[in-house]
């Protein structure tokens, strides 16, 4: 067997540690002799795996009892209409801070139930950054005010959180959710495709204050309807068993690494090996975000030409490093180093790239 270093965005990299341990698990989950995949979610041994995973999560994030860990189907994109749905209350705007392609179409979609309003964009810069705080202002007619906490596409993040007084702050953090300590409790909802940073494809992690979920609209759709799966514990119907099995397996792996503290560490380094190289070299290696902006996720960056970029990735692939092409929208080159990226992943990843230089300067 040999792994690579893989720097896809996502689905992307899960721990090894993990991997191995779904794989030991199986055929026979401890010891009631059929897998996961094949018994009712309504069996003891699935409801624990959803209560931990739950548990874990609120640990993690240090959330207490007033706020709730929903796994949901539908992926990010789902979400986008399930906030406007159930908060995108009539004479009330969604507001929006529009900091990537993900932001716009979260918009877009809000824009199908109600009324929106832009409160910030960096659109015409090719989503090149994130608002400093100042730059945002809150009327009081927003309904919430939702953000795109990482820009997966583009490489920028938020590091520090709008504050918005009483107007409810909802964040999309499917690229950064557990990649470091945030205070969780200024958020009325995260929401999180798990394939970038926690799981794989095929479920969502909602994490929202209860009291904000209670009392919504009984008209809405069952399934579109968060306070369903919160009364329900995820179990109103079947849910993403596989997926909600493996992010808690994540979760677990994340406490035994020391937790998110730990983890902003190694991420701060990783990230740091990378960007280095592009700083050394700004003429050749065009770095995508603002400084201000970057992201600890996604690494993007451009080289002088196209040819020189379809080397790389085809260089790089060759040793070992792949899923280096940035995405299709932007072009480019992006290194997705999530939490499951080893430092050593970055540090091969930075070595090949002052080759590069020196080899195509
Ligand atoms: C990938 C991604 C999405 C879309 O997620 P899907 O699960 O593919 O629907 C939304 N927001 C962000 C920030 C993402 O990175």
């Amino acid at each position: 067997m040999s792994r690579i270093f893989n720097f896809s965005a996502g689905p992307a990299v899960l721990p090894l540690e993990v991997l191995k341990e779904v794989q030991e698990e199986l055929l026979d989950y401890q010891g009631t002799g059929m897998s996961i995949l094949e018994m009712s979610h309504r069996s003891p041994s699935y409801e624990k795996v959803n209560a931990e995973a739950e548990e874990d999560i609120k640990e993690l994030l240090g959330l207490g009892d007033d706020y709730c860990v929903l796994f949901l189907g539908g992926g990010g994109s789902l979400q986008f209409s399930m906030v406007a749905l159930n908060f995108l209350t009539p004479g009330k705007k969604g507001g929006y801070v529009i900091t990537s392609t993900f932001s716009d179409k979260a918009m877009k979609e809000a824009q199908k139930i109600g009324e929106t309003s832009i409160l910030f964009s960096s659109k015409e810069n090719k989503y090149n950054r994130v608002p400093r705080p100042e730059e945002l202002s809150y009327s009081n007619d927003l309904a919430y005010v939702h953000i795109t906490g990482n820009n997966t596409i583009e490489g920028t993040e938020f590091m520090d959180y709008p504050e918005t007084g009483e107007v409810p702050l909802i964040a999309d953090l499917s690229s950064d959710i557990l990649s470091r300590p945030i205070d969780a409790s200024k958020f009325a909802l995260i929401y999180a495709g798990a394939q970038k940073n926690i799981g794989p494809g095929g479920v969502v992690v909602v994490i929202a204050r209860k009291s904000y979920l209670a009392g919504r609209d009984k008209a809405l759709p069952t399934m579109l309807n968060y306070e369903v799966h919160m009364e329900n514990n995820s179990l109103y119907n079947t849910p993403p068993v596989f997926g909600v099995y493996i992010v808690g397996k994540v979760a677990k792996w994340l406490k035994a690494q020391g937790g998110l503290e730990v983890m902003a560490k190694r991420n701060e380094e990783k990230a740091k090996l990378v960007y280095d190289v592009i700083d050394a070299h700004p003429d050749f290696f065009r770095g995508y975000a603002d400084k201000d902006s970057r992201s600890l996720m996604n690494v993007t960056f451009g080289l002088p030409t196209k040819e020189l970029e379809a080397k790389f990735a085809t260089e790089a692939k060759a040793i070992g490093l792949d899923g280096l092409k940035g995405h299709r929208s932007v072009g480019g080159l992006r290194a997705s180093i999530y939490n499951a990226i080893p430092k050593a992943g970055c540090e091969k990843l930075a070595k090949f790239m002052e080759e590069f230089y020196q080899n195509n300067k």
